[in-house]
């Protein structure tokens, strides 16, 4: 027994040595990925929750990885985290949606009002030149902090709160809408929301997948949409996949929603098909 106990020690530290490696070998990668432009943004459109019509969409990032194909960002985002590596890929995706957001006003392609939603790390919350390079990032591509939502999940909220509610309220303070992702899944504090200059939760997808079949899941999307509404915020479900999903987020009043049955995040020339074929109609 104790041989075999060694061996799989061994075989652990084994195992480890080789997730060390993979690691090493992504974080290389994906430092060459940057230099050579591998990485692409799809767009899904959150729509007003009544009209079906864009308010927005959300930026999500991919990697065009060679030999590989498209990689989600679940497979290479906490390498990113975790090596440095995501300045400068969050730097990418802010400059790269919003040419995108100016390039479809300059074709009238959206509505007034219309804005891009991107996502931010924890990481980069904490990094103290992030307002002054998205302000500039947002005045190169002539548009204005109102055309730009930040997500942010509520443990990207808790890790240094002084520099988190600083770099947070000089965001908000340059126009720019603050929402608050993925909630009620992360270490939630509702006394912080009162801190908090965020105009917009997200109800969770996994709340909204069994609303309509646990009634537990239905009260806590309520419950969500009840407290954004209370302090003034909207509410975006997301995950929206059926359309008894989406009467019942309607019935409950929630503002907007997010998922499959209203659009899968696409390229931008996908998008444009979409809105230019809704336009023909
Ligand atoms: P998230 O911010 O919660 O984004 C929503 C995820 O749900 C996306 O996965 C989207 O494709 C997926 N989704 C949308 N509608 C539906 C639906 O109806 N059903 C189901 N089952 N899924 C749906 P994706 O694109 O793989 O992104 C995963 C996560 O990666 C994101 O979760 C976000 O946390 C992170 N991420 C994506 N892009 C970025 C980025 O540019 N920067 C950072 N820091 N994180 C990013
Ligand atoms: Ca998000
Ligand atoms: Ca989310
Ligand atoms: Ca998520």
């Amino acid at each position: 027994a104790k041989v075999k106990g060694r061996n799989r020690t061994a075989q652990f530290e084994e195992g480890r040595s080789a997730q060390a490696l993979r690691w090493l070998d992504l974080q290389q990668a994906l430092a060459l990925a940057l230099q050579r432009d591998e990485f692409v943004l799809h767009y899904q459109p959150i729509t007003t929750i009544t009209g079906g019509i864009a308010a927005g969409v959300e930026a999500l990032v991919r990697w065009n990885r060679p030999g590989h194909g498209l990689i989600p960002p679940d497979e290479f985002i906490s390498v990113a985290e975790s090596s440095g590596l995501i300045e400068p890929l969050g730097a990418w995706v802010l400059g790269e949606a919003l040419r995108q957001l100016s390039a479809w006003k300059l074709t009238d392609r959206v509505p007034p009002g219309f804005y891009v939603s991107v996502n931010l790390s924890p990481v980069q919350l904490m990094d103290r030149s992030l307002v002054s390079n998205i302000t500039r990032t947002i005045a190169d591509h002539g548009l204005v902090g109102a055309e730009l939502t930040l997500e942010m999940t509520e443990t990207a909220l808790i890790d240094d709160e002084e520099i988190m509610l600083a770099t947070v309220d000089a965001l908000a303070s340059a126009g720019i809408s603050l929402s608050i992702d993925d909630f009620g899944t992360g270490y939630s504090s509702l006394a912080r929301l009162r801190h908090l200059p965020a105009k917009q939760l997200k109800v969770d997808r996994s709340f909204v997948a069994g609303m309509t079949t646990d009634s537990r899941d239905a009260a806590l999307v309520a419950a969500v949409i009840g407290l954004a509404h209370e302090f003034g915020m909207t509410c975006v479900a997301e995950g929206v996949e059926t359309a008894e999903q989406l009467d019942e987020l309607t019935r409950l009043g929630c503002d907007y929603a997010q998922g499959y049955l209203l659009g899968r995040p696409m390229k931008s020339a996908d998008l444009e098909k979409v809105w230019d074929q809704a336009v023909a109609v």
